[in-house]
């Protein structure tokens, strides 16, 4: 059998369509948790092959001009780029190394939070629900960092890609880490155009750290319950469609404390729930523009945020500080007065 090289590997990611791909070693998750550790999944892996794609910048342009949202989640967010767009060409290099005699695990990035409960099947093993912490493997292949705002920022694209990896037994050189603060300059700027106030200032010294090969990467302990709020259709000043569908909503989500599970009962419920249907609400749903766009998920999730500060303030900043490889010849992304919906209304 043909002997098989990483650079063949990356290559061969290139030409099916992958904009990412980094190699870490197994050793280089020795601090990983059982339940997020690639070895939980595959005992005999020796190298995690991360991939990612790009999320396209014009993915947002209808969200930051405040006119259009179901682009970003059918192209960008959970339509096609998680369950497509990476999943097809990461599945064609999986074939390629394993057509080499290696076996290669397709990986889809899960929740790793999210523990189901119940017993390991087998004594001394995790429970049957191992997901990695694919901002962490990240960093492991060495394409980037975790920014403040716990967004992975990669060097040629900064927050825009979504990522999956290959778990595999063939024994493969990691590439070089990136080392902390190469990308994300603190500039705070995600932390000021945050709409929910959920990634805490530096100041106020809330962070999470972790050591990979001798260096610390850290960032921000963000507060998921007031960021899921926002991104999944809690708040009225990002929601062009709640007080549409709720006359009278009054509430400031970077007021509220909701832990991230009692934000998504929240936010899903009202999403994508049916009501009775009249006069003035035909259409039986809650809030029905939310969903509308949860079925252009593809029946997955919807994001109504955007990330207007922790990736779309992220990028425009970082391209204007040449942080990043990937540039545009028309100039900055946020060209003009931003929008922000206030979020008390009165109700007619
Ligand atoms: S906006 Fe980006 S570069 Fe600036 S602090 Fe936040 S994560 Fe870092
Ligand atoms: S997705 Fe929106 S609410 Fe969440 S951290 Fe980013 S900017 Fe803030």
């Amino acid at each position: 059998m043909k002997k098989l090289t990483k650079e063949e590997i990356r290559k061969q990611g290139y030409e099916v369509g992958l904009d990412l791909v980094g190699f870490a070693s197994i050793e280089r998750f020795k601090n990983a948790p059982i339940h997020m550790h690639p070895a939980s999944i595959f005992p005999e892996a020796k190298t995690v092959i991360v991939v990612g794609k790009r999320i396209l910048r014009g993915g947002w342009r209808g969200i930051e001009e405040g006119t259009n949202w179901i682009s970003y989640t059918y192209f960008d967010y959970h339509g096609l780029l998680n369950t497509f767009f990476i999943p097809e060409p990461l599945y064609q290099l999986a074939c390629f190394i394993e057509d080499h005699g290696y076996e290669a695990v397709p990986y889809y990035p899960g929740v790793p939070e999210a523990q189901n409960p119940g017993k390991p099947l087998k004594k001394n093993q995790s429970l049957p629900d191992v997901n990695l912490a694919i901002r962490i493997a990240a960093i492991c292949a060495g394409f980037g960092e975790i920014g403040w705002s716990k967004v992975f920022l990669s060097k040629k694209f900064g927050p825009r890609q979504r990522l999956h990896a290959i778990i595999t037994d063939m024994d493969i050189e990691p590439d070089n880490l990136v080392k902390p603060g190469s990308i994300c300059t603190k500039c705070m700027k995600c932390v000021e155009d945050c709409p929910s106030k959920a990634i805490p200032h530096i100041k106020e010294n809330k962070k999470v750290q972790i050591e990979i090969d001798g260096n610390i990467y850290q960032w921000a302990d963000i507060h998921t319950g007031k960021c899921t709020l926002s991104y999944h259709g809690g708040d009225s000043r990002v929601s062009p469609f709640i007080h549409k569908d709720f006359p009278g909503w009054n509430i400031d989500a970077s007021k509220q404390d909701f832990s991230e599970e009692a934000a998504y009962k929240f936010c899903w419920t009202l999403s994508t729930a049916r009501w009775r249907k009249t006069q003035q609400f035909p259409s039986g749903y809650i809030v029905e523009g939310h969903a509308m766009l949860q079925r252009w998920g593809e029946a997955g999730s919807y994001g109504i945020c955007g990330s207007r500060g922790c990736m779309r303030s992220c990028f425009d900043f970082l391209e204007q500080q040449k942080k990043i490889e990937q540039r545009f010849k028309g100039g900055k992304f946020i060209k003009r007065k931003r929008w922000l919906l206030p979020y008390r209304v009165k109700s007619k």
